[in-house]
């Protein structure tokens, strides 16, 4: 296992979109092992394939709940959203900006699991927002191009610590 770098802010190929995985082979467990350590070592809620420059359709999703393991989540299709959120939210691509931006109140996701196990996912609040964050990101989408407009705020080195998805 092994940190990978995290492609921030200005790297072109958070515009691009990720592709299907066809095989989880021994390259993409050790990917999903890697995203989980990454997102872990710097507090995110959640991170995409993207995100450490792979542009394949996986996202990690870890909302350290007591006995929850983390979610991994191959090819994910967003089947259902529903309601609204007015939430603030951060991306460890962009690390000292926060915003306000309106996502799902609840998501119907469709995805594999890491080991190839087709699963569908009813989540809600924070998690139906770390999800829409995530996939956005499979589509070349980041925060900032949603956010609600005025609400883009730079913070300090102190409130970095602030999660982030
Ligand atoms: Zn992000």
């Amino acid at each position: 296992m092994a940190i990978r770098q995290i492609r921030e802010e200005g790297d072109e190929i958070l515009k691009k979109k990720s592709k299907d995985v066809e095989v989880i082979d021994e390259k993409i467990k050790e990917l999903i092992q890697d995203m989980l350590e990454t997102m872990h070592k710097y507090n995110g809620i959640g991170l995409a394939a993207v995100q450490v420059g792979i542009l394949k359709k996986v996202i990690v999703i870890d909302l350290y709940e007591e006995g929850k393991p983390p979610f991994i989540l191959v090819n994910p299709c967003i089947l259902k959203q529903e309601g609204e959120q007015t939430v603030e939210e951060g991306c460890l691509s962009f690390p000292n900006k926060f915003a306000k931006i309106v996502r799902p109140e609840r998501v119907t996701v469709k995805y594999l699991d890491e080991n190839g196990k087709e699963v569908t996912l009813e989540g809600k609040d924070l998690l139906a927002q770390a999800v829409a964050h995530e996939v956005d990101h499979l589509n070349g989408i980041t925060f900032v191009e949603k956010m609600i407009p005025g609400t883009l705020e730079i913070v300090t080195e102190e409130d970095k610590k602030k999660e982030k998805i």
